[in-house]
């Protein structure tokens, strides 16, 4: 039978977790507190700024959306993220991509500071991840994070295995390509100009789409040995407007050991990641 690898148990067990930390700071005068920044109303930031809230408010934490017109002009928004840097009763702050036109062309890792920047996109977090030194005090970008996690929650090894990752951008793929390598995996990091895709995804034992195609990866991507793993990171919406990954689940599940659904596999993972993200930040102002 094939494994179905949701996240359901997973965030319930890590979120219990997250309360007795959340808790625990509390009891010691630190309230984590998320400042999470939106430019306009792009209907999918919409529906994961909520996400986020929803999260940090259940285990205890506070989060604050700041909803930002669309035509705000550079000055007036980076003088907001300034503002925020210097809070310190805020511990992270996040800026939802995407971000409008007129703003895109900012370097939006350098823009929120390393120690509140639990998005893991500030090059120091970043040089962390890249030289494996000192990751525990720097913050890893949340859905690799999460994949790992999840990996790691159902008992999957990640040391000596191959890994296919299919997607190159710097908020999953290539920071998911350095986490594993620093766990001892092999990893072919795969993009739109891969040759010869196929031939790759066959003969590694973890396949690990992020690419934001709705069902690209079907049975002809996968080894006839029943031997693989498939983590399906894309986050689309199909024909009939419904969310759907990357993967086509029908006819890839019963050709693989074990597959992530969508949706219940890696997206409430990433936020997961962001909590803990979060109180790893806050736990950096309690002298215990
Ligand atoms: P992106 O658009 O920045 O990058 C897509 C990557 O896919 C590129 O590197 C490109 O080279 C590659 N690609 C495109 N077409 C390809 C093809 N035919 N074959 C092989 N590679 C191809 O995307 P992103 O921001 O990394 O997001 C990817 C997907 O993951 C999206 O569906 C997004 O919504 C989803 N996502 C989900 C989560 C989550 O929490 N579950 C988080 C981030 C992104």
């Amino acid at each position: 039978m094939t494994q179905i690898l949701s996240s359901i148990a997973i965030k319930k067990k890590i979120t219990k977790e997250l309360k007795l930390e959340c808790r625990f700071l509390l009891e010691n005068g630190i309230e984590p507190y998320l400042k999470v920044i939106l430019v306009g109303s792009n209907p999918a930031s919409l529906v994961y700024t909520a996400s986020k809230k929803k999260f940090c408010e259940k285990i205890g934490a506070k989060c604050d959306i700041i909803a930002l017109n669309e035509q705000i002009d550079q000055n007036t928004f980076l003088d907001i993220i300034a503002k925020i840097n210097l809070d310190t009763n805020v511990h992270g702050c996040i800026i939802q991509l995407p971000l409008p036109k007129h703003l895109s062309h900012l370097d939006i890792g350098k823009l929120v500071n390393e120690d509140k920047d639990v998005d893991g996109f500030h090059p120091n977090n970043l040089y962390a991840l890249f030289s494996n030194h000192e990751m525990e005090k720097h913050f890893t970008s949340c859905t690799p994070k999460g994949i790992v996690t999840l990996l790691v929650e159902n008992n999957i090894e990640i040391a000596n295995k191959r890994v296919a990752i299919i997607g190159r951008s710097m908020i999953v793929g290539k920071p998911l390509a350095c986490l594993l390598t620093n766990l001892n995996a092999t990893v072919t990091l795969c993009h739109s100009k891969t040759l010869n895709l196929r031939e790759i995804t066959k003969e590694v034992d973890i396949i690990i789409s992020a690419v934001g195609i709705a069902h690209l990866i079907d049975e002809t991507f996968i080894s006839h040995k029943k031997n693989q793993i498939v983590v399906d990171v894309g986050m689309n919406t199909d024909t009939q407007g419904q969310l759907c990954g990357d993967v086509n689940f029908e006819r890839v599940k019963d050709h693989v050991l074990a597959i992530t659904p969508v949706p219940g596999g890696v997206g409430p993972m990433t936020i997961i990641s962001l909590a803990q993200n979060l109180l790893q930040a806050s736990k950096k102002k309690v002298s215990l």
